[in-house]
């Protein structure tokens, strides 16, 4: 497994130009898990000046031709050869991927399937997608539009599904022929550092795929601004990608932003009853809500409320909580001390305001190991933990159902009629995921076209496939990852119009 020191050296972290090196200023950072406070490993900290010698490995690659003039063919095969690699080295990506983040070794075997299932897609599109033969409407003209790639692109990701977020960025880049820089998030390199050695291994050439570790408050600025690169193409929280798309207007570079999300659930009273209470458990508990298309905003029908909260706090009571192979455990920590203490503060907020906590609400003691979140085989006051918890009798004007709080915390609102509903699932200001629950298939498709959110699931919450695109509308973000959109958002569309027989067309005179 690639790892970055273990033994107090310098760490050679940064992959740029085919080479693993250290940062120019020799700076380093600890990783630690959250699920039990262990050090995983040493990585390099990239500042500016790495990470504009990375744009300029990119640059220089890309205007060579070294693979963005690969025929779409043969880029596709390489990327079909990494899917197998992953897919044949699952369990290593799985334990470095659940290292990093503390999350359930089982759902990070379960990533490393949709990863490999990434590249597959986009391994198997770059040969279809290359452009296409229009109908001038003239025998004396041919018309055809190319897909050419869009040159150096900037990837940067969160870290709450860092490999899955890296390749819906890397696969598609590299299926239309760009050079890329990935700025993978600071506290999850691993498993990034290990998918840019397999890239290499499969004979990508030198300078196209760079990676850099570092933070963003020292990367940031040279991916969104630096002149070199042509696209940012960023994941991430709001405020972040609000800074990013006011620094690559200045040179007016492409940019892809899939933001946050505050996603209505909304439960009709006609519901599969079961079904809606256990989908509305994962759909905000699991990998502890740390998803930004968690179903965090429950907005159920007033005559099923009392029942619904009921079964749905008994439940919740009950989610046992651990570390990545804990075989009881069903959700694991939050990501960091400093993520757990907005989530603190978000719910203290949320009581101040009127909130009614039916469970939860506070991190995790020793007692609690013998509880009913316990499972007898982790230490819950050794990582970073913080007990499911449902905020009831939330209304609109309180933060806390407007707020992300991107951890296992969920709000509970209520509507009388359809119009409510759709009215109070549209009243935020993000626009990335909802669902809708009822037997009846008019609400259902009704609700569902009135949702000003780019996923909508009826009667189920969290799939996504690769072949259908995934993004935000409003503030949640623009373009579109996965499907034929999310290699299009890598791809530059030229149109090259032929006359087949020139002619003097006798328009000026003299
Ligand atoms: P974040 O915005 O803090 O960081 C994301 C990435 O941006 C990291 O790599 C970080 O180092 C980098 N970054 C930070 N400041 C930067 C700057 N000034 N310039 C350039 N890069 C900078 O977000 P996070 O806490 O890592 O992730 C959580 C957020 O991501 C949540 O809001 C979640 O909803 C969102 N998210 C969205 C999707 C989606 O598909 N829409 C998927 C996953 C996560």
């Amino acid at each position: 497994m690639l790892r970055g020191a273990t033994d107090g050296s310098t760490p050679s972290t940064l992959f740029i130009d085919g080479k693993w090196q250290p940062a120019a200023s020799a700076e380093s950072r600890t990783i630690i898990n959250p699920a039990d406070g262990s050090t995983v490993g040493t990585v390099s900290e990239a500042g500016e000046e790495d990470t504009i010698r990375a744009i300029e490995a990119a640059r220089k690659s890309f205007d060579s031709g070294v693979w963005s003039s690969v025929p779409a063919m043969a880029r596709g095969k390489l990327l079909l050869k990494v899917a197998d690699i992953i897919r044949e080295r699952k369990d290593t990506f799985a334990a470095a991927e659940s290292a990093d983040t503390g999350k359930r070794l089982e759902e990070s075997q379960a990533d490393m399937d949709d990863i490999a299932g990434a590249f597959d897609y986009f391994g198997t599109l770059a040969s279809h997608e290359a452009g296409r033969v229009v109908d001038p409407g003239n025998p004396d003209v041919r018309s055809r539009v190319d897909a050419e790639p869009v040159g150096v692109c900037a990837l940067i990701t969160p870290w709450n599904y860092p490999l899955l977020q890296v390749s819906w960025k890397v696969a598609p880049a590299l299926a239309a022929g760009n050079s890329f820089v990935l700025k993978q998030a600071e506290l999850t390199p691993h498993t990034a550092m290990m998918l840019l050695s397999i890239l290499k291994e499969a004979g990508l050439p030198d300078g196209v795929g760079n990676l850099i570790t570092g933070a963003g408050a020292s990367c940031g600025n040279p991916l969104s601004q630096h002149p070199d690169v042509d696209m940012v193409s960023f994941t991430g929280g709001l405020v972040t990608g609000r800074l990013i798309a006011k620094n690559a207007a200045e040179s007016v570079k492409r940019t892809a932003l899939e933001l946050g999300g505050k996603n209505p659930n909304v439960i009709f009273a006609d519901a599969n009853f079961d079904a809606a209470v256990d989908n509305a458990m994962s759909a905000a508990f699991f990998h502890s809500g740390q998803v930004c298309s968690a179903g965090s905003r429950i907005v159920v029908e007033e005559s099923i409320h009392d029942k619904f909260v009921e079964e749905f706090t008994k439940r919740t009571a009950k989610i046992k909580v651990g570390g990545p192979v804990d075989s009881v455990a069903e959700t694991g920590p939050l990501i960091s001390e400093e993520h757990r203490e907005k989530i603190v503060a978000y719910v203290e907020k949320a009581k101040e305001q009127g909130a009614k906590i039916t469970t939860g609400g506070r991190i995790p003691t020793a007692e609690d190991n013998q509880g009913d979140h316990g499972t007898g085989e982790t230490d819950l006051t050794a990582g970073v933990y913080y007990l499911p918890t449902i905020l009831d009798e939330c209304t609109q004007d309180m933060d806390c159902v407007h707020d992300e709080a991107f951890g296992p915390v969920v709000t509970i609102e209520t509507f009388s009629t359809e119009d409510e509903a759709v009215a109070i699932a549209n009243d935020t200001e993000y626009g990335l995921a909802g669902a809708v629950w009822t037997s009846d298939a008019g609400t259902a498709e009704r609700v569902a076209r009135k949702l000003r959110h780019g996923t909508v699931w009826i009667n189920d919450f969290h799939p996504y496939l690769p072949q259908a695109e995934w993004g935000g509308m409003k503030q949640s973000g623009n373009g579109r990852e996965l499907g034929p959109t999310g290699l299009a958002e890598y791809q530059e569309h030229k149109h090259v119009y032929t006359n087949l027989s020139p002619a003097v067309t006798g328009q000026f005179k003299g």
